[in-house]
């Protein structure tokens, strides 16, 4: 089966007050080339596995941080490695994020990740209000998104993301609505709207803890998510994932593939990756301390045994870009641990993955991947969440009803 590729930048210009990613501000050009040529490396130890070598990639995401913070030559370094090193289906999704305030005018940057293969762009944009942006700590304003939009489409991108966000402090709901209306006079082929998470070890939460951050109403956020999901609806949007609105035939492939609980490869510091192994990530090293069964979903003890053969395994990367460069310079793998999925972790992770997206979980494929139906494993719960008007089946799948989706976590809870 095809399966996707993620690369992780993890340069930004600035480290946005909410921002909990694996991402750090101060960079300069020199340690960006390094770090591109470390991610090259990575992507020569991995072409060799077998796990990948005979495998075609769908899709890939370049992620960050900030990929557009690269120079344009070294964006299209990582995107030609990537073409090199492994077998792109013909029609492949490449996606690169990027943040409006990093994007050049002339589109230069943006041309060159066009000509190294990348066809779609996802903008970091999030409001277009300035007080708001400023509150964020974002870099950009509301003119420089629509100079990148414009320097996007000369450059070649057709398919275009737009982030927003809502729930965020200062904002109330004729904010999100200016925002929703704005971006889609930008024309995108897909939005994301998500809601502020006060994420911990962020400036966030320690001003929200001293009561210096204040939050819309729970009423207010709810009334921003159906006013957003309204307008995107009337502009021919569909709404095919909790947080995502795609034109139809725009759906982010490369998600779907993390929502479908699917097999992805992660490159780069701190990335995550999703596969069967076919022979053993040798080197693991020796358990660490730290490291407990709290880590997991799915009940599985963390494993940093090096995983076996055949069996799937969920691993990551050295997070901290100078102890992942260092690893691949002594010419090993950067993987820091992983953890085996088994059976009974895959199928509560296929659930509530799968309960994000709009269509649900068809009982048919649940059964064709396990050989057991959703209700046999989770009859109990699925009747509660019905009885709750969460949950609800139809055209042969288990899916969100309309009071599901504003409650998500309730769901999700229980397949956790
Ligand atoms: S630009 Fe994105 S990745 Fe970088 S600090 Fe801000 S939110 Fe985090």
């Amino acid at each position: 089966m095809p399966i996707g590729l993620y690369v992780h930048i993890p340069f930004c210009l600035h480290k946005c007050g909410y921002c909990d990613f694996n991402s750090h501000a101060g960079s300069d050009r020199a340690e960006q080339a390094h770090y591109v040529d470390a991610l090259l490396r990575e992507m020569e130890l991995w072409a060799t596995r077998p796990e990948v070598a005979g495998e075609q990639v769908s899709t890939v995401y370049v992620g960050g941080g900030t990929p557009t913070l690269l120079e344009g030559a070294e964006l299209a370094r990582v995107l030609r490695g990537v073409r090199e090193h492994f077998r792109l289906a013909p029609d492949a999704e490449v996606t690169v994020e990027g943040n409006p305030g990093t994007v050049d005018v002339e589109g230069e940057k943006l041309h060159l990740a066009v000509q190294a293969g990348a066809t779609r762009l996802s903008l970091g944009v999030q409001a277009r209000q300035r007080h708001l942006l400023e509150r964020l700590g974002r870099i950009h304003d509301a003119l420089q998104v629509e100079a990148a939009v414009k320097a996007a489409r000369r450059a070649g991108f057709a398919n275009l993301n737009l982030d927003l966000m809502y729930g965020l402090p200062g904002q109330t709901p004729a904010d999100f609505r200016e925002t929703v209306s704005w971006a889609l006079g930008l024309g995108p082929t897909h939005i994301s709207a998500y809601s502020l998470i006060i994420e911990e070890g962020t400036p966030f939460y320690h001003a929200y803890l001293a009561g210096r951050l204040h939050l819309p109403p729970e009423e207010a956020e709810e009334q921003m998510f159906l006013e957003g999901k309204a307008l995107l609806e009337a502009a021919g949007f569909e709404h095919y994932e909790v947080s995502n609105w795609a034109r139809p035939g725009f759906r982010c492939r490369h998600n779907l593939i993390y929502w479908r609980n699917e097999h992805y490869l992660g490159l780069g510091c701190g990335a995550h990756s999703f596969l069967r192994l076919a022979a053993p990530l040798s080197n693991l090293g020796p358990p660490r301390p730290g490291l407990t069964a709290s880590r997991v979903q799915g009940g599985s003890p963390v494993e940093t045994a090096p995983g076996l053969p055949g069996q799937q395994y969920r691993f990551w990367n050295l997070k901290h870009p100078g102890a992942y460069r260092a690893a691949l310079e002594r010419g090993v793998l950067p993987v820091e641990a992983g953890e085996v999925v088994d059976r009974r972790a895959e199928m509560a992770e296929t659930m509530f993955m799968g309960l994000r997206l709009l269509e649900g979980v068809s009982g048919e494929r649940f059964e064709a991947r396990f050989g057991v139906s959703i209700a046999d494993v989770y009859g109990p719960d699925v009747d509660r969440l019905r009885r709750e008007g969460l949950l609800e089946w139809a055209e042969g799948a288990l899916r969100l009803t309309p009071r599901g989706l504003r409650l998500g976590n309730r769901v999700w809870e229980a397949f956790v």
